[in-house]
C-alpha cells in the first residue's frame, strides 16, 4: 500500500528477462514518481549493459522457435493477452494514472486503445500473405516469402506507457518477431505489467523482454541495443533528438529502423468551417494528455473572418470544460504534467511568446494543484519566430496565428522539418481536397480532432520519422522479403 491508501495490483518491481523477474547484477535501482503528487511508487531495477545483453540473448534464443510456430498459434496467444488486458482495465489504467498522471479515464482508454493493437494484430497474424509473380520465362517461378526479420528492440515513451508498447510489439509478435523493451524511465510499471499479463496468456519464456534504465544508463542499453547484431530491427517512438542519435548508431550494422518521432502539428480553421465542430476538434487534438502527445495540435492558423468567433468560442469551452487535477479525482480531466523538466519547458514557451508580443487570453502560468501543473492557456497574436510555434510545446497551450489566404495557411503548415498531424476545417469539398492532398504530413484530420485508430496507419514524414505503425502496414517494419527463384521447371 502507499502513502495515498492505493495498492497496485500489476505493480512489478523486477525488470523481466526470460520468462523470469530479475533485480539488476550492479543492485542498483531507480524510482518512479507519482507525477500528481511526488509520491515514490517504488523502485525498478537500473538495467545496463550486462542485463541487455542477456536480454536479446533470451529473445535471440526464443525467436528459433516463436517463429516456427503457426501464424494462427501466435494470434492466438495475442488474442489472449488482449483478452486479459481488458480483463484487467481498471487494474492497469490506476497504476498508469498512478505514474504517468493522466486522469483516470483517459487511462482507461488508453489501456482500451492499447488493447485494441493486441486485438487488431492477433488477427492479422494470419494474413501476413506472400506473392507468386507471373514469370517473364517459362521454366521458372518467383515466389515472394515473408519473414520475420528477428528480435526487435523497442523504445517507448512515457506520454502513453502501454499503447506505445501494444502497437509494436503486437506487430512484432504477430509477424514472428520477439522483442525486448526499454521503456521510459518515468513509467516503467505500465511497461512491466504487460510482462505480468504475459507470464498469464502463456506467451513463452524470451518472446517479450522488459528492461527498465534510469535516465543515466538508459544511453548505454541504447548503444547496447543498436549495435547488437542480434537485434536486427529497432522501433523507437520518442524525441526527435534521440531517434536521430539511434538512426545514427543503428547505421554501423546497417540495421532497420522505425521511428515514430516529435511533430508540430497545424489545426487549420478556414473561413468556410463550422467553427462549433472546430472548437471541439481544438479541445480534443489539444488538450488529450494535457497537451503531451505528439499529434496534439500545436500551431493553430485561423483565416481572418473567423479568427475572433473561433477565440471566443474557445476560450469559454477552455474555462468551462477544463478541469485540472489529480487524475484519479473522478471529474480532473486535465492531469499533471509528467515531471518538473516538462512545466519548465511549457513556462519557457509562454515567457518567450509574452516577450516576443504574445497576448494571454486565458492561463499563462503554473496551476496552484501542485508544482507539475499548468495551467490550460490560449495565446494569440502569435509569430513564426516564437518557441510555441516553432517547436512541440508538449503542455495544454494552443498558440493562435492569423492568416489571409488558402496558399499562405497551406505555405505557414509546411514551413517546419517535421511532419507527424495535420488537422483542418472546412466545408469546402474542393478545398478539402486540396489542403489534405498538400500538407507535408503522415496522418491528417479532415474535420476531426482525434484520428488514431488500431486500423489505420500512423507515422510521419520529414523529421518526424520512417515506417508506420497499426494498420496492416505496420507489420512491415518487422518482415523481410524473401523472393525465392524455382528455376529449371
Ligand atoms: P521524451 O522527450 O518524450 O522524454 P525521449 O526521446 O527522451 O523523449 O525518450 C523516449 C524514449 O527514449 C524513452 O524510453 C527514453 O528513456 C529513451 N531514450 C532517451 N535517450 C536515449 C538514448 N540515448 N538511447 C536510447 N534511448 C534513449
Amino acid at each position: 500500500r502507499h502513502q495515498s491508501g492505493r495498492s497496485y495490483v500489476f505493480l512489478r518491481d523486477k525488470a523481466y528477462i526470460n520468462g523470469k523477474w530479475i533485480t539488476s547484477k550492479s543492485g542498483n535501482t531507480f524510482q518512479v514518481l507519482n507525477p500528481a503528487n511526488g509520491e515514490v511508487l517504488g523502485t525498478v531495477p537500473d538495467c545496463g549493459a550486462q542485463e541487455t545483453e542477456e536480454a536479446i540473448k533470451a529473445a535471440h534464443d526464443s525467436f528459433q522457435s516463436w517463429r516456427f510456430i503457426t501464424a494462427k498459434e501466435r494470434g492466438a496467444k495475442l488474442r489472449a493477452l488482449f483478452e486479459l488486458q481488458i480483463k484487467h482495465h481498471r487494474e492497469l489504467a490506476e497504476l498508469l494514472t498512478a505514474e504517468a498522471g493522466k486522469s483516470l479515464k483517459e487511462a482507461t482508454g488508453e489501456i482500451n486503445y492499447g488493447a485494441s493493437f493486441l486485438e487488431w494484430y492477433a488477427e492479422e497474424a494470419r494474413r501476413i500473405y506472400g506473392d507468386v509473380i507471373p514469370s517473364s520465362s517459362k521454366n521458372k517461378q518467383l515466389v515472394v516469402l515473408k519473414q520475420p526479420i528477428g528480435v526487435a528492440a523497442l523504445i517507448t515513451p512515457w506520454n502513453f506507457p502501454n499503447a506505445m508498447i501494444t502497437r509494436k510489439m503486437g506487430a512484432a509478435l504477430a509477424a514472428g518477431c520477439t522483442v525486448v523493451i526499454k521503456p521510459a524511465s518515468d513509467t516503467p510499471y505500465s511497461a512491466l505489467a504487460i510482462g505480468a499479463l504475459a507470464d498469464e496468456a502463456g506467451i513463452p519464456p524470451g518472446v517479450i523482454n522488459i528492461i527498465p534504465s534510469s535516465i543515466e544508463t538508459t544511453p548505454i542499453v541504447g548503444k547496447t541495443l543498436c549495435e547488437s547484431p542480434l537485434v536486427t530491427a529497432l522501433s523507437f517512438t520518442g524525441s526527435t533528438h534521440v531517434g536521430k542519435i539511434l538512426h545514427i548508431t543503428c547505421s554501423c550494422i546497417v540495421k532497420k529502423v522505425s521511428l515514430e518521432l516529435g511533430g508540430n502539428a497545424p489545426f487549420i480553421v478556414f473561413n468556410s468551417a463550422n467553427i462549433d465542430k472546430a472548437v471541439a476538434g481544438a479541445m480534443s487534438s489539444k488538450f488529450r494528455n494535457s497537451g503531451q502527445t505528439c499529434v496534439c495540435s500545436n500551431r493553430f492558423l485561423v483565416q481572418e473572418k473567423v479568427h475572433d468567433e473561433f477565440i471566443h468560442k474557445l476560450s469559454e469551452s477552455i474555462k468551462s470544460q477544463l478541469v485540472v487535477g489529480d487524475g484519479f479525482q473522478p471529474e480532473t480531466n486535465i492531469g499533471p504534467l509528467i515531471n518538473a523538466k516538462a512545466v519548465e519547458k511549457v513556462s519557457k514557451h509562454v515567457e518567450d511568446a509574452v516577450l516576443k508580443g504574445g497576448n494571454i487570453l486565458v492561463g499563462g502560468k503554473q496551476h496552484d494543484a501542485g508544482e507539475n501543473f499548468f495551467q490550460p492557456t490560449l495565446i494569440t497574436e502569435v509569430q513564426p519566430d516564437m518557441l510555441v510555434y516553432k517547436e512541440e510545446i508538449f503542455g495544454p497551450v494552443v498558440a493562435i496565428l492569423k492568416f489571409k489566404t488558402e496558399e499562405e495557411a497551406i505555405a505557414l503548415a509546411n514551413s517546419t522539418r517535421v511532419g507527424l498531424a495535420g488537422y483542418f476545417y472546412s466545408e469546402d469539398i474542393s478545398q478539402i481536397w486540396r489542403v489534405a492532398q498538400q500538407l507535408e504530413v503522415g496522418l491528417v484530420g479532415v474535420n476531426e480532432g482525434l484520428i488514431s485508430a488500431p486500423e489505420a496507419p500512423f507515422g510521419g514524414v520529414k523529421e518526424s520519422g520512417l515506417g508506420r505503425e497499426g494498420s496492416h502496414y505496420g507489420i512491415d517494419d518487422y518482415i523481410e522479403i524473401k523472393y525465392v527463384c524455382f528455376g529449371g521447371l
